[in-house]
């Protein structure tokens, strides 16, 4: 389902983008989940919004052997939080989680959106405060200076307010959305009806140039939604992240409120929005928790290695090239030996000099240890080096 995910291409960046979001957790206090790629359907179609693109159309859900209704995470989110509720983690508050791992959605599958995708995220539970925002987004900033990604992306905010702003907003925006109704794709017409603000969020470019004159919900915001939005830039500005406001950000699911932001690269073609985040203060209590803040992002790793990919090293293997019998024997030994001490090392399993030398090429090895005979008699090796 993920293309080449096996290739050293790709699975060597991968593996540098989950390194990387780890590492800059642990120095935030964040503590790693892992939560199960099952969960019971509820979990997500309660929680995204039935309205979703999510939760109609992208969700690999089926009946299990007990005849119950299962799905595989299309997002972490949801999981996090039933993960939190189920297990006792309501008195740890604030409580602080990051992870990384395997997402599904039935999608069209094409460059940088898969079936089978992965994700690094953040979740910061318990902290209504601007400061919560304020952290997880410098935290994502920080992520992607760790991959030296930083220049390659830009950060659009938005704010989608509290209950009342969206409230007022959502009648303004159903106002100019029936107007032009004739000119929205069939897919926003449908999210006319069910989910209004999706259609800010759509991809087709008819669309796109419609809502480009849409009423901005910064024209809607109450005092409060304001202030908070308020704080949520100042901090920024003092932390130097730098950003651009973008009303347009909605973000894909339905339990979002105030900040909404995403990392976008230019660099990808159009798939370009390789970390999204927000507050999703009602999620927990929608899902049958108590009242409890949150705010979080998602990363997608493949789009993030596919940045990274140029800039990864990969530690360049030692060749060992024994030639005749005796000489294989030692070193098998040898390799043992210099891999226990940390060292990465080649041992081809069969060939001649030549044949040996290739795949040492191969491998871009940064020396070949070339041990003949001659060599093994007078207790020396002949250091080469491939290319
Ligand atoms: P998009 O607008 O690209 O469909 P989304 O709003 O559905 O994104 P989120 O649910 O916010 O995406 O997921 C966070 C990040 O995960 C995205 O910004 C993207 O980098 C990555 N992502 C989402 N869906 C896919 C996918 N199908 N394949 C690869 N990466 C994905
Ligand atoms: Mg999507």
């Amino acid at each position: 389902m993920a293309p080449a995910i096996f290739s050293r291409k790709i699975a060597a960046p991968m593996r540098r983008v989950e390194d990387a979001c780890r590492s800059v957790a642990e120095r935030y206090g964040y503590g790693e989940i892992r939560t199960p790629i099952l969960e019971l359907t509820p979990v997500f179609s309660r929680s995204l919004g039935d309205a979703t693109d999510v939760v109609q159309k992208e969700m690999y859900t089926f009946e299990d052997r007990g005849g119950e209704s299962v799905t595989m995470r299309p997002e972490n989110t949801a999981s996090v939080a039933r993960a939190v509720l189920s297990n006792g983690l309501l008195n740890e508050m604030p409580l602080k989680l990051h992870y990384a791992g395997p997402m599904f959605r039935y999608e069209r599958p094409q460059k940088g959106r898969y079936r089978q995708f992965h994700q690094i995220g953040a979740e910061l539970y318990g902290v209504a405060e601007p400061t919560g925002d304020i952290e997880v987004i410098a935290m994502g900033a920080d992520v992607l200076a760790e991959l030296g990604l930083l220049d390659q992306t830009r950060l659009e905010l938005n704010t989608l307010g509290d209950l009342q702003s969206r409230t007022q907003y959502r009648d303004a925006l159903v106002a100019f959305l029936q107007e032009c109704r004739e000119g929205l794709s069939e897919d926003s017409k449908d999210r006319l009806e069910r989910n209004p603000m999706r259609v800010l969020d759509s991809k087709d470019a008819g669309d796109q140039a419609l809502v480009a004159d849409a009423p901005s919900i910064f024209d809607h915001l109450t005092d409060d939604a304001r202030a908070f939005f308020d704080a949520v830039q100042e901090g920024l500005t003092t932390l130097g992240v730098a950003y651009t406001l973008n009303p347009r950000i909605v973000r894909g699911l339905d339990y979002y409120c105030h900040t909404a932001f995403e990392f976008i690269t230019e660099n990808l073609g159009a798939q370009g929005t390789v970390i999204g985040g927000g507050r999703y203060d009602g999620l927990m209590e929608q899902m049958g928790g108590p009242a409890l803040p949150g705010v979080g992002w998602a990363g997608g790793i493949e789009r993030l290695a596919m940045l990274a990919a140029g800039s990864v090293d990969v530690r360049r293997p030692i060749a060992l090239v024994p030639l005749g019998e005796e000489a294989e024997k030692r070193a098998l030994v040898m390799a043992h030996d210099l891999r226990r001490q940390g060292h990465v090392i080649e041992l081809g399993y069969r060939g001649n000099l030549k044949r040996r030398m290739q795949r040492a090429n191969k491998v871009n090895a940064s020396h070949a240890v070339i041990m003949g005979d001659d060599e093994m008699a007078r207790g020396i090796v002949t250091l080469a080096r491939p290319r």
